[in-house]
This record gives structure tokens, C-alpha cells and sequence, in this order.
């Protein structure tokens, strides 16, 4: 399976990711997770990343068009991959693309998780993720037993600097403006599938398994 998942953030497309890693065993490319690893190691990457990440504004093209071809070129990648987070805008789509013809691996689909935007903020303001193993929660929807402590491996859940409100609205204006027609791009490819991203996580991703014919 090659996907690309599309959707706002908060839309769940990192827990959707999640799950399809574990049952398909292929990895989840995070662009998002790449660069916060780059912040928290200190790199010269991760300090220019940063200016742009706190704003809730997108890193330039060239900064993470690099990391992705390092990344997709790895081996892990042959039997398939999920990417999340990545293309952000126009531009980043057609160099994947053309990086993925070079490879040999296209993409079999583009699946767009849809979320009404007024669930975005709740679910954006209420996430919290583990330090330890990265399992996410929302203090409104999905909270953990014991507050700020992960129920699977009792690591301290921290909330993303860039989940703070002033932050969160420019990250989905940025998304309308320049991610969103990417479900345009795809679908003239003819490769779109959208799933709805509301409801039980569950039975989300029996409908994300079904719409891919995946099952
Ligand atoms: P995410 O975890 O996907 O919501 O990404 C968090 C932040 O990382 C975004 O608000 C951007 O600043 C940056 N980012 C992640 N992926 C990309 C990308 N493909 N292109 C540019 N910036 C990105």
C-alpha cells in the first residue's frame, strides 16, 4: 500500500496512520514527526524548522522535500509506505511525484480523512501526546485514566507547542489555502478516496480499510 493521507489538522490522519501501520507493517513517513525529532535533537535543520513551525506556518518546500528523499529511499520503504502530512501544498505534490517515478513506488491512492472545522479546534486545543511512545489522547474526547500520565506506558503526555489556539488557527488557515487543493490534484489524478473522520476511531478505520478496499 503507497498512500498519501489528506486532511486539516486534528482531522486524526496520524491515528488513522497508526493503526494502518499495525496491520500492514509499512511504514508511516510523518513530515511533522521528522521535524519536531530534528527540533528536539538541535539540528541546524531543526532550528531553521522551528521559526516556522511555531508560527503554525509551512517549512519551506526545500528544507522537507530533502528530508522525504532521504527518507522514501530507505528500505522500509519498498513494501509500501504512508505518508502523513506530506505533500502540504502543490509544489511538494508534483516533486513527490516525480521522486516516486525515479523510485518506481507511485501512489496506489490519496485518501482525505474529512473533519467539519469547527471539530478541528476542540480536537487540536484537547490533544496531548506521549513523551515516552508518542499514543495520543484528547483531554475532551479520549482522555487518559490518570490525568497526564499515558495509560500504556505511564510516560508524561505533553501538549504540542504548536497545539496552542493562537498557533492552531493560522495552521488551518495555511491548510485551506494551500493543502486543501490537493484533494483537487489527486482527484484529477484519479486516485482520491475521502472517508469520513468523525465518529468512534474504530469504526473510522473499518470505513478507511473498506474505502481502500483493504479489509
Ligand atoms: P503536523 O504535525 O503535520 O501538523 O506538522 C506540524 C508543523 O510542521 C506544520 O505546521 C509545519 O510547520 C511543519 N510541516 C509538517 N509537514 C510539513 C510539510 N510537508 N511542508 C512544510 N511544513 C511542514
Amino acid at each position: 500500500m503507497k498512500l498519501v493521507l489528506l486532511g486539516a489538522p486534528g482531522a486524526g490522519k496520524g491515528t488513522q496512520a497508526k493503526k494502518l501501520i499495525e496491520k500492514f507493517g509499512i511504514p508511516q513517513i510523518s513530515t511533522g514527526d521528522l521535524l519536531r525529532a530534528a527540533v528536539a535533537e538541535g539540528t541546524e535543520l531543526g532550528k531553521e524548522a522551528k521559526s516556522y513551525m511555531d508560527k503554525g506556518e509551512l517549512v519551506p518546500d526545500s528544507v522537507v522535500l530533502g528530508m522525504m528523499e532521504e527518507r522514501l529511499s530507505q528500505d522500509d520503504c519498498k513494501n509500501g509506505y504512508i505518508l502523513d502530512g506530506f505533500p502540504r501544498n502543490t509544489a511538494q505534490a508534483e516533486e513527490l511525484d516525480k521522486m516516486l517515478d525515479s523510485l518506481g513506488m507511485p501512489l496506489d491512492a490519496a485518501l482525505s480523512v474529512e473533519v467539519p472545522t469547527e471539530d478541528l479546534m476542540k480536537r487540536l486545543t484537547g490533544r496531548r501526546t506521549c513523551r515516552e511512545c508518542g499514543q495520543m489522547y484528547n483531554i475532551y474526547f479520549q482522555p487518559p485514566a490518570e490525568e497526564g500520565k499515558c495509560d500504556k506506558c505511564g510516560g508524561e503526555l505533553f501538549q504540542r507547542d504548536d497545539d496552542k489556539e493562537e498557533t492552531i488557527t493560522k495552521r488551518l488557515e495555511v491548510y485551506q489555502e494551500q493543502t486543501a487543493p490537493l484533494i483537487d490534484y489527486y482527484r484529477e489524478k484519479g486516485i482520491l478516496k475521502t472517508v469520513t473522520g468523525t465518529g468512534d476511531i474504530d469504526e473510522i478505520f473499518q470505513n478507511v480499510l473498506q474505502t481502500l478496499d483493504a479489509g
